[in-house]
C-alpha cells in the first residue's frame, strides 16, 4: 500500500516539524494507528509499514482483529473499559491506556498477576468527557507509583486524554498544556516517575506535539474518515 507509506512518511515529517518548532525531540515522540473500524488487511498495511503502536477502543473489536495481525505491534486500549470486560482485555491488549477510575487498578493488577505479567498503564485524565478528574488523578498516579503490593504488576506510563471536542483545533492547546502541567507535578514529587503524554488526534496532533506529546494517536488522518 504505497500510499499509506507516503501518508505515514508525510504525518511523521510534520511532527518532526512541530517539535523542532517548540525546541523538542522528534525522536521523543511516537506515532499510534488508532485502528478502530480499520479492516484487518489495511491494519496489516500500517504495521507492515512500520507503526508499531496500534489502539482500539473496543475489547469486542479488538478480539477479531488482534488475532489476524502479524508482526512487531503492540495494541494499546484507548476506549473506556467496563469492568466485567477487564479480564478479556488484559488478556488481549499490551497496554491500558484508558485506566479512568481508581477502582480499575486493584481489578487490573489482580489480573495481571494472575497472568503473570506486568501490565503498562496510562490514567485518562478527564477535562470534559470520560476519564479521572484531575483530582483523583494524584491519587491513582501515586498508588500506581508506590512500592506497595496494591500495585504491583501495573507500570504507568503516563497520562492520556481527550480534550473536548472544538471547531477550531486550537482550542484543545490548553487542555494539552495542562495535562503536561500534571504530568510535570507529578514527576517533580519524589518516587515518582511518568515519563509519557498520549495526547493529540487528527486534527490538532501538531498542537500536541508542541505541548508536549509523547504519543499521538492518529486514526482518520491515516485511514480516512470512519463510516
Ligand atoms: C478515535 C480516537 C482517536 C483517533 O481519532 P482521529 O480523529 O480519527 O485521529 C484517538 N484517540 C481516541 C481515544 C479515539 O477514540
Amino acid at each position: 500500500m504505497p500510499d499509506l507509506e507516503a501518508r505515514i512518511a508525510g504525518l511523521r515529517a510534520r511532527i518532526d516539524a512541530s517539535a523542532r518548532r517548540a525546541g523538542r525531540d522528534p525522536g521523543a515522540i511516537a506515532m499510534m494507528a488508532v485502528t478502530k473500524t480499520v479492516d484487518p488487511p489495511t491494519v496489516q498495511a500500517a504495521v507492515d509499514a512500520g507503526l508499531r503502536v496500534l489502539g482500539e477502543n473496543r475489547v469486542q473489536e479488538a478480539e477479531a482483529k488482534v488475532p489476524a495481525i502479524t508482526g512487531p505491534a503492540q495494541w494499546h486500549l484507548i476506549g473506556h473499559l467496563q469492568s466485567n470486560k477487564a479480564r478479556r482485555a488484559v488478556a488481549l491488549f499490551d497496554a491500558i491506556q484508558s485506566l479512568d477510575r481508581p477502582d480499575l487498578i486493584g481489578r487490573l493488577d489482580r489480573l495481571a498477576a494472575e497472568a503473570d505479567r506486568v501490565l503498562p498503564v496510562w490514567v485518562q485524565v478527564e477535562f470534559a468527557r470520560t476519564g479521572a478528574s484531575p483530582s483523583e488523578v494524584d491519587a491513582m498516579t501515586r498508588r500506581l507509583c508506590a512500592d506497595t503490593a496494591a500495585s504491583r504488576n501495573l507500570q504507568l506510563q503516563g497520562l492520556m486524554t481527550l480534550p473536548p471536542f472544538g471547531e477550531d483545533p486550537e482550542e484543545a492547546r490548553p487542555y494539552f498544556r495542562r495535562l503536561r502541567e500534571l504530568r510535570d507535578d507529578i514527576a517533580g514529587t519524589e518516587g515518582m516517575s511518568i515519563p509519557g503524554l498520549s495526547m493529540g488526534m487528527s486534527a490538532d496532533f501538531e498542537i500536541a506535539v508542541e505541548e508536549g506529546s509523547t504519543l499521538v494517536r492518529l486514526g482518520t488522518i491515516l485511514f480516512g474518515a470512519r463510516t
